[in-house]
């Protein structure tokens, strides 16, 4: 499987697929092989996939057409037979509008190609009482809009809690419950609307545009704490698709008051604003001894997943004055004394390095992957 949905296709044909399925499948499969930044000639990606010269012809010709792939030149010659031409992901004709709900104070979006990289910038200020409202959403999609060259394929809104659907179930962060922002926006568009959690949304950015691979414990230190958890591929959602709510596990049963009851929460204890608070005015001593402090927290957090799921990649996205070299020593010397063995591969925490546009270029992809599913 692929992050795109596709599977190889069997060779014994034990499922019925109709041919709805199986075009599908292939389209996904074709594009994954492809994206971001591969380019293979029909014949590569025949052998590459298994799939007959005819079918191959078949599913590129009608991607070429929706906008999705291009023909970028020839293949160097071989040797035998004639050279092939040469397919990428189309970035001219498509475009994506991408919504990141997790700034303090504003609201940020970004027109994207299939990439998913931005082209335009649009932002809206939040009011008063810092609250996102449904109608700051519409005003938002409705400037991007007016900023688009390409034909619209999605509209993506990455937002922090808990996302089932195209509805937010719960967010602290924006004090949000049961929120469906899909049905009413699909409505008013019609286009069809993605909700991601953005600590997922920001995962898909890190696995193709930067260190990760198809395995990996993604942390979002900001306000707040996220994290997403991909699996050969696969982003895990969980039973109740609350998989990543990290922030209200209590690591200290005795620690400070957390407004969701409990005490010691990870939140309260190493999430940016709870950390900002104890940085100030602190001296740089103390400030090397709070970060040193939170990164060991985060290392006691991550040892039993690290050490339940065998994952030897964790990357961590937050602000530099918190996720710096301090920090990420404690959190690596603690989770090297806490699960050192031989049975696993030595486990790695790193910076993530993908940028401030790291939330809207994941959505973006959270949307192709939806729009290619359909
Ligand atoms: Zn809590």
């Amino acid at each position: 499987m692929s992050l795109f949905g596709a599977a190889l296709p069997s060779r014994t044909r034990s499922t019925k697929s109709s041919p709805a399925d199986v075009r599908r499948n292939n389209r996904q499969l074709i594009f994954s092989l492809l994206f971001p930044t591969n380019q293979y000639s029909r014949a590569d990606l025949g052998r590459l996939t298994g799939l007959s010269r005819v079918a191959v012809s078949d599913v590129v010709g009608q991607m070429l057409d929706e906008g999705l792939l291009r023909e970028t030149g020839q293949a160097p010659s071989g040797g035998k037979g004639k050279r092939g031409t040469l397919l990428s992901i189309d970035i001219d004709r498509l475009n994506i509008i991408s919504l990141d709900l997790t700034q303090d104070h504003m609201l940020h979006g970004a027109v994207t190609n299939l990439l998913g990289q931005a082209l335009r910038h649009a932002e809206i200020t939040l009011g008063a009482d810092d609250r996102v409202s449904m109608e700051m959403i519409s005003e938002l999609i409705e400037k991007m809009m007016g900023m688009t060259e390409g034909t619209v394929i999605g509209i993506g809104i990455a937002s922090p809690g808990v996302v089932d659907g195209g509805v937010v179930k719960r967010s602290t962060w924006l004090d949000w419950h049961d929120m469906d922002l899909a049905t009413p926006l699909q409505e008013r568009y019609g286009i069809n609307v993605t909700v991601t959690n953005d600590a997922t949304a920001a995962m898909l950015t890190e696995r193709f545009f930067g260190q990760g691979d198809r395995n990996m414990i993604f942390i979002r230190i900001e306000s707040g704490i996220g994290s997403a958890v991909l699996i050969n591929d696969m982003p895990v959602k969980g039973e109740m698709h609350a998989a990543g709510e990290i922030g209200h596990i209590s690591i200290d049963l005795n620690g400070p008051q957390c407004p969701c009851g409990k005490r010691g929460c990870l939140e309260t204890t190493i999430s940016g604003s709870a950390l900002r608070k104890q940085l100030a005015g602190a001296s740089e001593n103390e400030r090397k001894n709070i970060l040193s402090t939170a990164g060991k927290h985060l290392g006691q957090a991550l040892s039993m997943p690290v050490g339940l799921l065998d994952m030897a990649d964790v990357c961590v996205y937050g602000q530099p004055d918190i996720i710096n070299t301090t920090f990420i020593d404690a959190a690596q010397a603690y989770l090297d004394a806490s699960t050192a063995s031989t049975f696993h591969k030595h486990t790695t925490i790193r910076r993530c390095e993908c940028g401030p546009d790291i939330t809207v270029q994941g959505e973006a992809i959270a949307v192709l992957v939806h729009y290619l599913s359909q």
